[in-house]
């Protein structure tokens, strides 16, 4: 498989075979983001990626996943798209479903009959760095979308029968808009009411935006019990049909995995009670944490 510089994918993604079929993502501007910052957006040359479907063919069905990389993959143009997807139904029968990463630019752009394409396609998930559902922490970090198109996204993605998974960065409103983030997000996640939503610890790198606000003092992390503090607040005040939502990615100092709305109570009173003893052997220690 031919990839051009460093390739990423969700964690629930590990199991899959990787294909990349853009190289950066066309936004390539949120303040904490560095994952493609060396890389100009464009689309992969088909040529390429049509030898690496053969090349997956010939080693037989080790994959029954595919993930599309790289960053926002959904804003290729749908001909496109539509081309490589029938590609991989005719020479990886076994994929069982084809994710990516998308967000409210690149659902936005299609229109709800491109999606049922899609999904009818192969299609079968949209990973969505929503981040916050707070408008003023949004245009803060430059994401390109408001919280309103993030319910209007996931309305047609839900409406295109594609799941959605959100992720959502604890931390990313700073002290300053802690609550506001926290509150805003179970506002809008409730309004989006997606299958699946994946809640990250905002890590602040280097040579990034939020780096340089963070030196400046225009930006400040919030300590690790208002993160969890953040944390219930999202499990407490969200209300879903059905959703997984976990925290067990290696950013975040408590992993969950739950079920809401079955586990919320059990969830909530977890995180009460590590809230009232604020004892750091509780957390992941840092040493043990990942980007
Ligand atoms: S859309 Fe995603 S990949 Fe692109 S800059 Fe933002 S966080 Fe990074």
């Amino acid at each position: 498989m031919d990839y051009v510089g460093r390739i990423y994918r969700p964690p629930s993604e590990a199991r899959s075979l990787l294909l990349q079929v853009s190289i950066g993502c066309s936004h390539n501007g949120c303040a904490y983001c560095d994952m493609y910052t060396d890389k100009q957006f464009r689309p992969k040359d088909m040529d390429q990626i049509l030898r690496d479907i053969d090349e997956a063919a010939a080693a037989g069905p080790q994959f029954h996943r595919m993930f599309l990389c790289d960053g926002d993959s959904l804003i290729l143009p749908t001909k496109r798209l539509l081309q490589i997807l029938s590609m991989v139904q005719e020479k990886l029968p076994w994929i069982e479903r084809v994710g990516t990463y998308g967000d409210t630019r690149s659902v936005g752009r299609k229109s709800p009959q491109e999606l049922e394409e899609l999904r009818a396609a192969g299609l079968g998930i949209v990973y969505h760095g929503m981040e916050s559902g707070d408008d003023g922490v949004l245009d803060e970090i430059v994401k390109g979308g408001t919280a309103a198109e993030c319910v209007d996204t996931a309305k047609k993605l839900r409406n295109a029968g594609i799941d959605h998974s959100v992720i959502v960065l604890l931390g990313i409103g700073g002290v300053a808009r802690s609550e506001a983030h926290a509150r805003n997000t179970a506002k809008v996640l409730t309004q989006m009411d997606p299958p699946f939503v994946g809640a990250l610890t905002t890590t602040v790198l280097p040579g990034t935006p939020l780096f340089t606000a963070q030196e400046e003092g225009r930006f400040e992390l919030p300590g690790k019990f208002r993160l969890l503090e953040e944390l219930r607040t999202l499990v407490a005040e969200s209300h879903f049909s059905r959703c997984r939502f976990s925290s067990n990615h290696a950013s975040n100092y408590l992993p969950i995995r739950s079920e809401l709305p079955r586990d919320q109570k059990a969830i909530v009173k977890i995180l009460d009670e590590v809230l009232a003893r604020r004892d750091e052997r509780d957390l992941k220690p840092e040493h043990l944490r990942g980007l």
